[in-house]
């Protein structure tokens, strides 16, 4: 007798957004600034004098002081994940029962729905009203209907790029008895963070990543920040030694460079506002077929005529961007790279 793959994984494919190799590519919400060579140097030395044949801090303790130490929270509160993309499913895997009701947001991250699918949890979607925006009164009426036991939404969000002001998060968590899970991957670029009152709530978790604004993709750090009833639970049910020894150091190491993060941050804004404006030039030319959202992240969201036939054309011209539906999510990228897209998009446009 052949086994068989359970339904909840038969039909699944492994994740891979993008296949081939692209010159440009604004496609995954990356940083483009490259470590500067004095801290690849410290990486280096830091890399060779490693204890590899010892498992590393389950707790990485360093590494969540130097989290706490940057964005003036309590490191107590504070755990570290694998990316956040792990902490999501360690949460979705502890705070959720086979059967409970998980509440996301349409258009939103997918990963959120697909844990909670392994999960077996039910799931119900608040689509968001027509331009985009959340109507933080529905969520709340739908939590309370149909005792929902895990709330978990992006702000600023992916894929729309808008944010939702903390006075409504606020209004949001204060309703409704569920866990709510706030992730802000995109919250280094925009000012409307709610990390330093996580502990005034009984019922918030805030996940936070390097791979956007800290340009450390690569190395897999995120964090959860909650008070200290949530942090115990999280980290009793994460797997021990989640964090690798390397990753541990280097994030200590580039969360210690304050004055190099915040003026990364502020090269990524600056170049997002010169991708945010010239899509709206182009936009404003082309009223009928396209419309750029307003952007709180490092992305730029843009409904458009004929999304793949454009998705597909900038491919062809070596330029990746994440095709969504009538969609298209562009990345800001160094002056070049926006100079490049802008000039082929319009180009494709006036085709
Ligand atoms: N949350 C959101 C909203 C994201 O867009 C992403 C990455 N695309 C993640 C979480 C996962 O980030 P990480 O690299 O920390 O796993």
């Amino acid at each position: 007798m052949a086994y068989q793959l359970n339904e909840k994984i038969r039909d699944l494919r492994p994740y891979d957004p993008i296949t081939g190799t692209y010159p440009i590519r604004l496609d995954a919400n990356e940083s483009f600034l490259p470590i500067p060579n004095r801290i690849a140097l410290k990486i280096m030395e830091s890399a060779a004098f490693t204890a590899y044949n010892r498992y590393p801090d389950p707790l990485a303790s360093e590494l969540c002081k130097s989290f706490a130490e940057f964005y003036h929270v309590n490191a107590a509160h504070v755990t570290a994940g694998n990316g956040s993309d792990e902490l999501i499913s360690v949460i979705c895997n502890a705070f959720l029962m086979k059967g409970d009701t998980i509440l996301t947001v349409s258009p939103d991250f997918s990963m959120y729905r697909f844990y909670a699918s392994i999960v077996e949890a039910k799931s119900i979607v608040y689509a968001k009203n027509p331009d985009l925006t959340i109507d933080v009164d529905k969520m709340i009426e739908l939590a309370r209907a149909n005792d929902v036991k895990l709330i978990l939404f992006s702000n600023p969000c992916n894929p729309t790029s808008l944010g939702l002001q903390k006075e409504e998060v606020r209004r949001l968590i204060t309703s409704v008895k569920a866990l709510v899970v706030l992730d802000e991957a995109y919250m280094d670029f925009w000012d409307q963070s709610l990390l330093d009152e996580v502990e005034q709530y009984d019922n918030l978790m805030i996940l936070r990543t390097c791979s956007k604004a800290f340009g450390m993709a690569g190395i897999r750090l995120g964090f959860a920040v909650a008070n200290p009833t949530l942090t115990n639970a999280l980290k009793a049910v994460k797997s021990p030694y989640n964090v690798n020894s390397l990753t541990q150091k280097i994030g200590s190491l580039i969360l210690s460079e304050q004055e190099l993060i915040h003026s990364g941050i502020e090269e990524i804004v600056f170049s997002r506002s010169m991708l945010y404006s010239e899509m709206m030039r182009i936009e404003a030319k082309n009223r009928e077929r396209m419309h750029v959202y307003p952007t709180a992240a490092n992305f730029v969201f843009i409904q458009i005529a004929q999304a793949e036939e454009i998705f597909l054309a900038l491919l062809k011209s070596g330029i990746a961007v994440r095709f969504m539906g009538d969609f298209l999510r562009v990345t800001a990228g160094t002056m070049e790279e926006n100079k490049e897209f802008i000039k082929v998009f319009e180009t494709i446009m006036q085709g």
